[in-house]
């Protein structure tokens, strides 16, 4: 450790995810010279951008909650960026249901509207989406009550969840199914209330109620929006935060190990086996990921590691990108979401890829959602369709490298994405004779580029022992290393940004009162 004790960081964060980011860069504002270290090539973890002939694509946003003007999570935002992230809202529906045969149901914001759609299409149903809507309310307030305990010493956290033990029973230890059990035994309603689930990606009947009325909450909260320039803004607008304070952002650079002295973190060892000290190491990488990848053999805390370890693992997905020319609006194309489920049902995930149609889809068009894109002369837009899938349909290629995974590969992806294209021109039959680019990305691809465990890119699934978990906190029982990320609050770029300023908060307390109220 001689020679990782001469360049002396303050703090290594390892993954350039929005919570690594966001960790370094509150750091940074704390005075540290911080290093984040990223094992790809570009930087921004899952909300990086691309482009490929003249389209540009997001590797995972769609649309974000919590940044209206009046959201903490935006001002927080604004205070970790050198220059403010300008965000676009989606207007007033922002998704919409093809549920089955029933005609689409496009659902709006605020809980008002959506109420009244809901109301529009269910009549008889009044009490039932009243009931509903209170539950959403109910349950985002429960779980933000857990999860503000993730950065505090356990004994004051216990007894926080016990003061509002009611709160919690209710709904964070039951089911989003459980809870609308309760509510409706009308299937169609039912179907609506629980569709968007895989905007946190836990199955009905396995995630957490409280995440699912937090997440889906939260747009009916402050509405949906779009960063201008696509996720690449992230990136783009914090960064500059950590470089102007002395730190430095490494692309292409993984890290293969933490090192530890005397039971302590004292910083990394890359896979081109430079070694790095630092009084701190976060790692945005996912806990699973931490512990299976970068704890050595021996370092002991084996409680910690198991109880992680048995938390189940989100789902994993197909993106087929979508490269369009012409008048996307005209054939069929909007600023809001689609969400179609042609079997009715769904808490369903595509198991036997590509034998049989994805029994469930995802249909966005980001370009139309984003101010900066300028289509140019060939009206050139870009769109993504999202199966969510078992690792299962990929698990027989997994120890093969990118490139090397064989004709029998190539020709399981070639079905795939005619299969989910087939679905998307059933639905957008004018839209789909404009496509004149695609390319798919499937659980393994997520894997080589994300090194997401079985390609779960929402990390650990978000059932209820995830939420009450006390090993989920920022501060591991390693001295030295600390929890970014999704995985210490919730999915989505509002978790994962909550959870890398938490981090940093732990990390340095003087934070928590720095950060925008
Ligand atoms: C298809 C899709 C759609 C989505 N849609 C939305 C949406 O519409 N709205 C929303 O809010 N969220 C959405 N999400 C979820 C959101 O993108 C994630 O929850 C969030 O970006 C996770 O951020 P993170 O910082 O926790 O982790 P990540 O972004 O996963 O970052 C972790 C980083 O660690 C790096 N890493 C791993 N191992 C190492 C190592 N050993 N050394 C160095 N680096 C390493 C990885 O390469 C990665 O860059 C979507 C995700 C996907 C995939």
């Amino acid at each position: 450790m001689a020679e990782a004790a001469k360049t002396n960081w303050d703090a290594i964060v390892i993954g350039s995810g929005i919570g690594g980011m966001a960790a370094a860069a509150a750091l940074s504002k704390a005075g540290q010279k911080v290093l984040l270290l990223e094992q790809y090539q570009t930087l921004g973890g899952l909300s990086h951008s691309f482009s490929i002939e003249g389209f540009s694509w997001d590797a995972g946003i769609h649309y974000l909650n919590c940044v209206a003007p009046e959201d903490r999570e935006r001002r927080i935002l604004d205070w970790l960026s050198d220059k403010p992230i300008e965000f676009a809202s989606m207007g007033t529906i922002y998704d919409n249901l093809h549920i089955g045969d029933a005609a689409p149901l496009s659902l709006s914001r605020p809980y008002a509207a959506q109420a009244r759609d809901l109301k529009d299409r269910f009549p008889d149903e009044s009490e039932a989406i009243d009931a509903w809507i209170a539950a959403l309310k109910e349950g985002r307030e429960a779980v933000m009550k857990v999860t503000s305990t993730r950065a505090m010493p356990e004994f004051v956290g216990t007894a926080l969840k016990w003061w509002h033990s009611h709160a919690v029973e209710r709904w964070c230890k039951r089911t989003t199914q459980e809870v609308i059990d309760e509510i409706t035994d009308n299937p169609e309603l039912a179907a609506a209330f629980a569709a968007q689930w895989f905007d946190h990606g836990g199955r009905p009947s396995k995630a957490s109620f409280a995440i699912h009325a937090l997440i889906t909450g939260s747009y009916l909260e402050s509405g949906a929006w779009y960063p201008k320039g696509g996720g690449g803004a992230f990136a783009d607008h914090i960064l500059p935060t950590i470089t102007k304070a002395g730190g430095e952002a490494r692309a292409d650079t993984k890290v293969e190990t933490l090192l530890i002295e005397d039971d302590r973190v004292v910083g990394v060892r890359t896979a081109k086996g430079e070694v790095i000290g630092a009084n701190t190491v976060i790692s945005d990488i996912g806990a699973r990921e931490t512990v299976n990848t970068l704890l050595p053999a021996d370092c002991g805390h084996q409680d910690w590691i198991d109880e992680i370890r048995a938390l189940p693992h989100s789902v994993a997905h197909f993106s087929l990108f979508v490269g369009f020319e012409g008048d996307i609006q005209r054939a069929g194309a909007t600023r809001s979401n689609h969400w179609i489920y042609p079997g009715g049902k769904v808490d369903v995930v595509w198991t036997d890829a590509p034998g049989a149609p994805p029994p469930g889809l995802f249909v966005s068009f980001a370009s139309l959602k984003d101010p900066g894109h300028d289509p140019g002369p060939s009206q050139k837009y870009a769109g993504e369709i999202v199966a969510w899938v078992d690792w299962s349909v990929v698990e027989r290629w997994a120890d093969k490298e990118p490139g090397a995974r064989g004709k029998d590969y190539k020709a399981f992806k070639a079905r795939v994405e005619d299969v989910m294209f087939a679905q998307f021109e059933a639905y957008f039959p004018e839209l789909a004779k404009l496509v004149v680019f695609r390319n798919l990305s499937t659980p393994l691809t997520t894997h080589s580029i994300t090194g997401h465990h079985k390609g779960a890119f929402y990390g650990i699934d978000t059932t209820p022992e995830r939420l009450m978990s006390e090993a989920l906190q920022t501060r591991t029982p390693i001295p030295g290393l600390f929890l970014a990320g999704q995985d210490v609050l919730t999915p989505g770029i509002p978790g994962a940004l909550w959870g890398g300023v938490l981090a940093a908060a732990t990390v340095d307390p003087g934070l928590f009162r720095q950060l925008p109220g």
